[in-house]
């Protein structure tokens, strides 16, 4: 075309594009997830623009805030069309094909390395997906601010945008057309696609219309040569009609002549029943319901379930509904973004209009892995987003969400079999419990352990409800998780104290001469081998009355020992020689202890020093 401007992808837009083109992936069904979940997010973007400027939505059919799917099967072509934001000339060059998102590389990494495809839509990069069934993709796109233009492009690694003089005006929104591969025909099939939107995107909350095609018995003139036809059909007539009706025939004669014929006709058939799940009473959804809308929601379309979720009613000063998941995996990016994003992903509506995902005074940070949506009936709707987040009832939105976030992650460890809290159930009880649950918390800990010792450290408010949930390994776990209830349960009688070790790996600590003569005396002793957890241990000072004691520090007490008093006599001279010779700059004191059993001396750290393995997690902090 004439006025075509032609852009180079960038590289790694590019390279994805490459893998996506030439990708075996036999489920190509998800282009059009993907493409119905950003005319969702374009249509929620006008809407929630529109309710602080009535004007914005425009007249006519620019109102109707939907979403169009049309077939034509005579040019292979498949459109799908929003009444949404619409893009600008320079967001289509921004957003199709030039900035590539933080998720492209990952994406493209993950690809290489037998990922699944079917995650696109995580990364941010779900419209690239139309090259799984389309060999050329025409974008129309027009936005309040500027003209219709047109990009296209055949993943060529290039693309080019025109001011589009020969489509019909869109109004307002996007279209975008995929010339269908020869192999991709059957998306030009009706039910095909009334299949996949069923699947893949009954939750949307815009209507989705088909421009489907009927079947219809139609009235027409009998166009035939009239002079024959109509002069036997009367002649038969006569023979048959009694003669009322031959009279009345006579009347209706001076009628034109029609007939009965099978007609194809069109007309927009709506396939989502855009019911909002959260408001349906939670008795009534099944869990299948829940699960499918997790995906839709989260963008996750793997094939696991959401290890937990939970939906209720606040009710009081401050109203909401909320649906809270947690996911059956952790992003890629959970704790690579942990501190310089406030990334949430929760969902806020306000009376059932979407608002924002963006919101980070939802839900802290260490529960950022959650998602799910909150529909506030107390919040304002027409003040902007600023105006929102400063709403005094946003405080006691978060401190509820907390709350039932941290129950719902308990229920998945009381009601797995395998844990210590079940112990004491009869067999009779852990069946009832169905096997679907065996073995959840210990995946949830694999994926978000993280997050809780987070809490623990940031959350001084639930700090002893997030002990609950830890889990770690220890002297007497046997290669399992334990809890720090179990840890209690096995304590010695005269035991006062929780006692842990920090290291790089539990086989590391397993050779530790500190544990040597607690292991003798048969006390556990947790192993935390996580660089965070010598921060979680700055925090959490005490669980249920006991203090925690890390072995390879000062204050080490294994009960009465008769003996050690008057050694410390008999060993002084030994002890401060050793401590002048060492200078006072290397070591606070040298002791006789009774910790020990086969090594002859340790190095201890003080109460308030860093331990060993402190140290060289400060000292890779500052390489
Ligand atoms: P994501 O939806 O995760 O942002 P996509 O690759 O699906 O990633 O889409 C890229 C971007 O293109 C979107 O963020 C949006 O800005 C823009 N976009 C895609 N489709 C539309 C549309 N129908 N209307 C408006 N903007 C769109
Ligand atoms: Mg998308």
């Amino acid at each position: 075309r004439s006025n075509a401007e032609k852009f180079e992808f960038q590289a790694e837009v590019s390279r994805l594009m490459d893998i996506i083109i030439n990708s075996l992936y036999s489920n190509k069904d998800i282009f059009l997830r993907e493409l119905i979940s950003n005319a969702s997010d374009a249509l929620d973007k006008i809407r929630f623009l529109s309710l602080t400027n009535k004007e914005i939505l425009g007249e006519g059919d620019n109102t109707k805030l939907e979403i169009l799917i049309k077939l034509d099967k005579e040019k292979k072509i498949l459109s799908i069309r929003d009444r949404g934001i619409g893009m600008t000339k320079e967001d289509l060059i921004k957003n199709l094909g030039t900035i590539a998102k933080s998720g492209t590389s990952a994406f493209v990494e993950k690809m290489q390395t037998g990922g699944d495809l079917n995650l696109i839509g995580q990364f941010g990069v779900g419209f690239y997906s139309v090259y799984l069934v389309a060999d050329y993709v025409e974008v129309l796109s027009k936005h309040n601010d500027d003209i219709q233009y047109v990009w296209e492009s055949k993943a060529d690694g290039s693309f080019a945008i025109s001011e589009d003089t020969w489509n019909e005006p869109l109004g307002r929104g996007t279209e975008i057309r995929l010339h269908l591969r020869d192999e991709a025909k059957e998306y030009l099939e009706e039910d095909k696609l009334k299949e996949l939107v069923k699947k893949y995107s009954q939750f949307i909350n815009f209507p989705i219309y088909l421009w489907a095609s009927k079947e219809v018995d139609v009235e027409v003139l009998s166009d035939e040569d009239e002079s024959t036809e109509s002069s036997e059909e009367e002649e038969s007539s006569e023979t048959t009609s009694s003669e009322d009706e031959e009279t009345e025939e006579e009347g209706a004669d001076k009628k034109p002549k029609t007939k009965t014929v099978k007609e194809t006709t069109y007309e927009w058939e709506v396939l989502n029943d855009m019911k909002a799940i959260w408001l349906r009473n939670p008795k009534e959804v099944t869990d299948e319901e829940y699960s499918k809308f997790y995906h839709t929601l989260a963008k996750d379309f793997g094939d696991e379930k959401p290890l937990a979720w939970s939906h209720f009613t606040a009710e009081g000063d401050v109203e909401f509904k909320a649906l809270l998941f947690v996911p059956p995996k952790a992003p890629h990016d959970l704790y690579e973004s942990y501190y310089n994003s406030n990334k949430s992903n929760l969902k806020l509506y306000v009376r059932r209009v979407f608002i924002s995902d963006e919101f980070d005074e939802l839900l802290p940070k260490y529960l950022s892995f959650l998602k799910g949506l909150v529909d506030s009936d107390t919040l304002p709707l027409n003040v902007s987003r600023e105006m929102l987040q400063q709403h005094s009832s946003l405080k006691t939105i978060k401190k509820k969400l907390i709350r039932k976030a941290l129950d719902m992650i308990r229920k998945i460890a009381d009601e797995d079999p395998d844990e210590f809290s079940n112990k004491d159930k009869t067999d009779d009880e852990k069946s009832s419990e169905n096997d679907e649950k065996k073995g959840q918390y210990a995946k949830f800990w694999n994926e978000f352990g993280k997050s809780i010792k987070l809490g623990i450290i940031e959350d001084a408010t639930n700090r002893n409800r997030l002990a609950k949930l830890l889990r770690f390994e220890s002297t007497k776990s046997e290669g399992k998780l334990a809890s720090l209830d179990e840890y209690i349960s096995r304590m010695k009688p005269a035991q006062k104290d929780i006692f842990y070790i920090t290291g790089t790996s539990k086989e590391q600590l397993e050779k530790s001469p500190f544990l040597e003569r607690l292991t003798k005396k048969n006390y556990e002793v947790i192993f935390f081998t996580d660089p965070v957890d010598e921060y979680l241990m700055q925090y959490l000072m005490d669980y249920e009355d006991k203090k925690f004691q890390n072995v390879s520090k000062e204050g080490l007490k294994l009960g009465k020992d008769s003996k050690l008093k008057d050694l410390k006599e008999s060993f002084k001279e030994l002890t401060d020689w050793w401590k002048n010779a060492l200078s006072s700059e290397n070591v606070d004191s040298v002791k006789i202890s009774n910790r020990l059993d086969n090594t002859p001396c340790v190095v201890v750290t003080s109460k308030y020093g860093w331990s060993a393995n402190m140290e060289k997690i400060m000292q890779l902090q500052t390489l």
